[in-house]
């Protein structure tokens, strides 16, 4: 049978928006079935039966919510690339702004903790020029993936396998963390990618803070002095961040908007 490109990306089109899904990933997924760039497609005219199937199967598996960085396997974040699949948050645009907070600052010695993929750790290894990085997550699975994304990148990252701090004995001058921040009665209201996402890495306890709570009241003998902690925080968790951060004594509390003028980063003084 013959495959002509513009049937299988028609019924690819077809199948995503019949399931509000945008139609510019046919090519993209067409293109990763070929094993060719999106940029190459254009050079075709016909595809395989073998590739048409593999084309089917990842619509398929799109049009039932799979994020589309699981199907490829990979998603860009500070211009790099880092692998992820189903263990893994997806690593997010907003938390770039996390990164670059932490970045300006220079830390000479620091701890990501709740790391997942790496990306948060492994950015700043390739960003700060001679920066210690450690990584800390309780996922083994996680792990597996975040030190695969370092070796990619071709950084060097210290990995712990660790519930918060129980494995954690060093002292840094900085702690960032993008910890698990949804509220448990929000979990079902996520869209149906995110809910394909580790529930690990999202679910905040009750009131979303259960992470700040515990990271904040054990960073206190990790952090040198003069250290910092910086939190992505969701939008409306500021404020709730802000009065944890004071009931543990921290000095100074600073917060940083993203590009949507949301809350998005908590910057707290040790
Ligand atoms: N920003 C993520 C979301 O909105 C949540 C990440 C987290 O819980 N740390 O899905």
């Amino acid at each position: 049978m013959v495959n002509h490109i513009k049937d299988v990306l028609k019924y690819g089109k077809d199948m995503l928006s019949k399931n509000d899904i945008s139609t510019r990933e046919a090519r993209m997924l067409l293109a990763l079935a070929m094993n060719i760039s999106s940029n190459d497609l254009i050079k075709y005219t016909e595809c395989t039966d073998g590739e048409y199937k593999i084309y089917q199967s990842y619509i398929e598996r799109r049009c039932s919510g799979e994020p589309y960085a699981y199907i490829v396997g990979k998603k860009e974040f500070m211009k790099l690339d880092f692998l992820v699949n189903k263990n893994v948050l997806i690593p997010r645009e907003d938390t770039e702004i996390l990164v670059l907070e932490a970045i300006k600052r220079c830390p000479t010695k620091v701890l990501d903790m709740c790391t997942g993929s790496g990306c948060i750790a492994i950015s700043l290894a390739k960003y700060i020029n001679g920066a210690e990085v450690d990584a800390a997550d309780i996922s083994s699975p996680a792990l597996t993936v975040a030190k695969k994304n370092a070796k990619l990148n071709d950084v060097s990252v210290k990995f712990i396998k660790s519930d918060l701090f129980e494995n954690v004995n060093d002292k840094y001058d900085m702690i960032v963390s993008n910890p698990p921040y949804i509220r448990k009665a929000d979990l079902k209201e996520l869209q149906k990618e995110v809910k394909q996402e580790p529930k690990k890495a999202l679910d905040g306890g009750e009131d979303g803070l259960v992470f700040y709570d515990r990271i904040l009241h054990d960073a206190k003998k990790h952090l040198k002095k003069n250290g910092v902690i910086l939190f992505e925080i969701g939008y409306d968790q500021a404020k709730d961040v802000t009065a944890l951060a004071k009931k543990y004594n921290y000095k100074k509390v600073k917060k940083i908007k993203d590009l949507s003028n949301n809350d998005r980063v908590i910057i707290v003084e040790g």
